[in-house]
């Protein structure tokens, strides 16, 4: 496959609902997404890097993306095999960090490769399921009530589990209105986003609440913290944002710091290492689930094919609600408390050009 051109498109999107954390109280109703778009002799290939506009989730964060892409990995894919995503993932590991960036290439050389051979990413990494079930986020409130609504709301629209942002002085309260409201058999996890300190008695009182995990309660990089805490509580410890690599999983694991992992195949450097990181949950017997970045129908489309494989324990991502007022394209819907995974070649995703009419677009021929 002879590569043309790659194309960083930044579409501007308006949200349908805010997603309110512990580290971001103040939620944006624009977005501006990274697209890469490979265009090639067989075909074109899309995918999203989905960062935040500041480095507030992760030190990630969109123009750093922009900036490490169009100075440092595609001029390096450039001088080497950019038309194999096999072989440019060992080519871009000189690049260190950078895992959104680097994800995106190899996504959209990787798309543009399987619609070339009329194959889907799903069949690619070897996913079994057909659908999955459809796991909402809900924001964070300050107002329980509100929480629950918005709790209500998701089930409504076919939510089969409910994966609430938290943080402290509120989490337990909340959570509680929540089982009162709902019940003991909605699946519930809380995400607290690093925001708690090891010795918060609220963390305790979390553990009455029949959680599937609560993910990330202390800082990223507070893995020994993490394994006291596991140590103490009932209510299993899920990790997020350290888990950047198969080594950064395996390290959790042996320091008995994580319990179930929360894979985000762009924080991890892209699909083929995200299934590296299945493949050894499902060696281990740990529990794991795909975490969304609050994706466009193109990066959200690339996570439901991972999110297919037959490891994935735990409900996905998979909001039932749309994110944006208009997405991209628009996907199957779920039905049932399912979402169908894309059938097409590739990913199955390709942007309505209608819908990024207004969008900016750096384009790097060829050498
Ligand atoms: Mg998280």
């Amino acid at each position: 496959m002879r590569v043309r051109a790659i194309e960083l498109v930044t579409p501007h999107l308006r949200m349908s609902r805010a997603l309110r954390t512990a580290h971001r109280a103040d939620p944006p109703v624009k977005r501006h997404r990274l697209l890469v778009h490979v265009v090639a002799d067989e075909g074109d290939g899309w995918a999203e890097c989905p960062v935040e506009a500041a480095p507030t989730y992760d030190a990630d964060y969109s123009e750093a993306a922009e900036l490490v892409l169009r100075r440092h990995l595609v001029p390096r894919a450039w001088a080497g095999p950019i038309g194999d995503a096999d072989a440019l993932e060992g080519h871009l590991a000189s690049v260190r960090g950078h895992h959104p960036a680097r994800a995106a290439l190899l996504l959209a050389v990787l798309d543009a490769q399987l619609r070339a051979a009329d194959r889907s990413l799903a069949d690619w990494l070897g996913a079994t399921a057909s659908s999955v079930p459809a796991g909402a986020a809900l924001s964070l409130h300050d107002d329980p009530d509100d929480l629950v609504a918005e709790a209500t709301a998701a089930l409504g629209a076919g939510a089969a589990r409910l994966r609430v942002k938290v943080g402290p002085g509120r989490a337990a309260l909340h959570l509680r209105a929540l089982r009162d409201q709902l019940g003991d058999d909605v699946p519930l996890q809380a995400d607290a986003n690093g925001s708690f300190e090891e010795d918060d008695p609220e963390l305790a009182a979390l553990d009455e609440l029949a959680l599937t995990c609560i993910e990330q309660p202390l800082a990223p990089d507070d893995l020994l913290g993490h394994a006291r805490l596991a140590g103490r509580i009932e209510t299993p410890i899920g990790l997020d944002e350290p888990l950047t690599s198969v080594g950064a999983v395996e390290a959790a694991l042996a320091l008995a710091a994580c319990e179930v992992v929360c894979l985000k195949p762009s924080r991890v450097g892209g699909w083929a290492a995200a299934r590296r990181i299945h493949d050894l949950c499902v060696d281990r017997g740990v529990p794991l689930f795909v975490g969304g970045m609050q994706e466009t129908a193109v990066g959200r489309a690339a996570n439901l094919a991972l999110a297919g494989l037959p490891g994935m324990t735990l409900p996905p991502d998979a909001d039932p609600r749309p994110r944006f007022e208009q997405d991209l394209l628009d996907l199957p819907p779920a039905a049932e408390g399912r979402v169908p995974l894309p059938t097409g070649p590739g990913t199955g995703a390709t942007p309505e050009p209608s819908r990024l009419v207004d969008a900016e677009v750096v384009r790097m021929e060829a050498p």
